[in-house]
């Protein structure tokens, strides 16, 4: 199975789901936290096929494959080839229970449903599995009938949470929960993962790595030609800022204010932009966005390295705003304008660059 480069770069949390394999003692409930897309999802439906995989009851027998401590065995431990792995793949095995956010929120209901599917036998004798995805969107009624089932588990189930971090559900619930951290991928364990599997070329590996945060499924995303072309625009927009009109700089924020779910990718570019420019007034050409170096090369001719500290710390301060959920067209608004002013001062390379 092809489970490693979903998963890729967790060898930390790989080892600890490895050692609980080898122990034969699997908790009934386990969280998973991290970022999105550093494969907790992955690695709950594998750990659930391990479970109940014929294949892995033969190889529990097998000392030199369950002495393995390479983390990447964790994701061959189920076979992934018979009947049970096949129909868990495919979310249609009968004793898993998956639950995910609707309208970004799991309510009680959901929990309460889970609940009574638990406390009934399994089809197939290995027991139930639950996979609660998101679990921190759990509303405060889902989040207490889901305590009181922890508090009394039913026999032979497994339940596995996933959230972006622990301190977003009650501690009451943590503290029923094996914990396991899923780290945000490293940048060259991501790019070598992107080259190798995913058919990406060194550079542009090289600059989604940067940009994708350590999110695997980000990177994917990034891999859509749409998102490229999109990426680009936006460069080019953030490349004349500073000798654009100030209706043409309004419209701009208008735009990117209507597209919440980009705005994390938004800022994201405009800090790799702008930290880029910074770096090359630096004299170097470590940057991320290695497929504009001559752009960048002209950039940093026209900013002064303490225009573009300023401009970074904008932006910075621009995204926790909107993180805060403040009102995001008059954030970007205030930033585009802020940046706006800062580029268009004219300043030519001042006495603060450094010496190449
Ligand atoms: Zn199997």
């Amino acid at each position: 199975m092809s489970g490693f480069e979903t998963i890729v770069g967790q060898n930390q949390a790989l080892r600890a789901l490895l050692r609980i394999l080898k122990s034969g003692r699997i908790p009934h409930s386990l969280l998973f936290s991290g970022i999105d897309g550093v494969g907790k999802r992955s690695a709950a439906v594998r750990l659930a096929m391990a479970r109940s995989c014929v294949c892995y009851a033969a190889q529990q027998r097998q000392p030199d494959r369950s002495s393995s401590d390479n983390p990447e065995a964790f994701s061959d431990y189920p076979c992934g080839q018979c009947n049970s792995c096949l129909r868990i793949a495919a979310g249609i095995h009968p004793d898993i229970t998956t639950i995910q956010p609707e309208a970004g929120v799991i309510k009680i209901g959901e929990i309460r449903n889970l609940c009574r599917i638990l406390s009934m036998k399994s089809f197939e004798g290995h027991g139930r599995v639950a996979i609660i995805s998101d679990a921190h969107l759990m509303n405060p009624p889902a989040s207490n009938a889901l305590l009181k089932m922890l508090e009394e588990p039913p026999e032979q189930t497994l339940l596995i949470l996933t959230a972006r971090q622990s301190a977003d559900l009650l501690p009451t619930i943590v503290s029923r929960c094996l914990h396991i951290r899923f780290n945000p991928v490293s940048r060259p364990a991501l790019s070598d993962a992107l080259i190798q599997h995913h058919g990406f070329g060194t550079d542009e590996a090289s600059t989604v790595a940067a940009l994708a945060g350590g999110s695997f499924s980000r990177a994917l995303s990034m891999k859509k030609a749409a998102w490229m072309n999109w990426r680009n625009w936006l460069i080019t927009e953030l490349s004349r800022l500073g000798s654009s009109p100030i209706h043409v700089i309004l419209a701009l924020s208008e735009k990117l204010s209507k597209n919440r779910d980009a705005l994390s990718d938004v800022f994201e570019i405009m800090l790799s932009w702008f930290r880029d420019i910074l770096i090359f007034t630096c004299g170097s050409t470590h940057v991320i966005n290695r497929d504009y170096l001559a752009h960048l090369e002209e950039a940093s001719r026209r900013c002064s390295r303490s225009d573009l500290i300023q401009i970074v710390n904008a932006v910075k301060s621009a995204q926790a705003h909107i993180e805060a959920r403040t009102n995001i067209r008059l954030s970007l608004d205030h930033l585009l304008l802020r940046l706006w002013q800062q580029l268009n001062m004219e300043n030519p390379r001042s006495a603060d660059h450094c010496e190449g």
